[in-house]
């Protein structure tokens, strides 16, 4: 694999499995722009980190929820950089609830910062893409968008949401030499399956035929595969990075 001369902007990179997928696709060559919303040292950090070791990065806080925020990031990336090439839409948040209990802002933030984003961030980086030619969308979506998990109506939701604006987006701008495919993850070892209660971890293990959980670089090595001029042929699909999970009930 080599992305030598490819630009990508990878949402919500600055922990976890976004900064896992910067490092790689900046370890076989492509220049990288970090985001997150939050403090600036996270995306900073994975910025010169990615510099330290001879690549090209720019750190840019927004919030990809909203429209101007993703305007700002896309055209930072092609001022600074000349184009984009790869967009990873993996920004994302959980408000878990029951039903019942959830109220219209956990129902609308987990929609919004999920589902939305990437609606935003495809949409902005589309015109440039179609203009060279060749763009890759990669949008992480979950095991759960394909299985469904109590207690993550919202989150399901967003994440099945993601599948099938990925399968349409691949049908819009195929002719265009752009491919858009999902990763839906399994459990996998970040702060966002840290916060989940010990016996419940547990009884998630057990589920899956692997035995472990997953790591953040898992999910980076199917992204750069997907990145890749290898993967040209591959549009529409959701790649299961899960050690067998799904495969158990679907
Ligand atoms: P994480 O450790 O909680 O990291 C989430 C990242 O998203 C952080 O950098 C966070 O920034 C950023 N973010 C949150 N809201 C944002 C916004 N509005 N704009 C820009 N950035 C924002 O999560 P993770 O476990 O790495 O998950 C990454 C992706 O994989 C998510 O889409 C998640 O749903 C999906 N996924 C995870 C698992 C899993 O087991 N971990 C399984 C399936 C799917 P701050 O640090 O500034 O908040």
């Amino acid at each position: 694999m080599d992305l030598s001369n490819r630009v990508a902007i990878v949402t919500g990179s600055g922990r976890g499995i976004g900064r896992a997928i910067a490092l790689k696709l900046a370890e076989v060559g492509a220049t990288v722009v970090v985001n997150d919303i939050g403090e600036a040292s996270p995306v900073d950090s994975v910025a010169e980190e990615i510099k330290a070791t001879g690549g090209q990065s720019l750190a840019v806080l927004a919030d990809v929820s909203k429209s101007q925020d993703v305007a700002r990031l896309v055209e930072t990336t092609v001022s600074t950089f000349g184009k984009v090439d790869i967009l990873v839409n993996n920004a994302g948040i959980t408000r878990d609830q029951l039903i019942m209990r959830m109220s219209d802002e956990e129902w609308d933030k987990v929609l919004s910062v999920n589902l939305r984003s990437v609606f935003l961030c495809t949409r902005a980086v589309v015109r440039h893409m179609i203009r060279q030619r060749w763009g890759r969308i990669i949008s992480i979506a979950s095991i759960v968008g394909l299985v469904g998990n109590p207690g993550q109506a919202n989150y399901a939701a967003a994440k099945a949401g993601i599948i099938g604006f990925t399968r349409t987006i691949a049908k819009e701008v195929a002719a265009r030499g752009i491919t858009a495919n999902a990763i839906a993850p399994g459990f996998i070892d970040t702060e966002m399956t840290q916060r989940l209660e010990e016996d419940w971890k547990q009884q998630l293990k057990k589920q899956i035929p692997l035995g472990y959980l997953g790591s953040p670089g898992d999910v980076a090595e199917a992204v750069a595969f997907l990145a890749s001029e290898e993967a040209r042929y591959i549009t529409g699909q959701v790649l299961s990075v899960d050690g067998g999970m799904a495969g158990a009930w679907l």
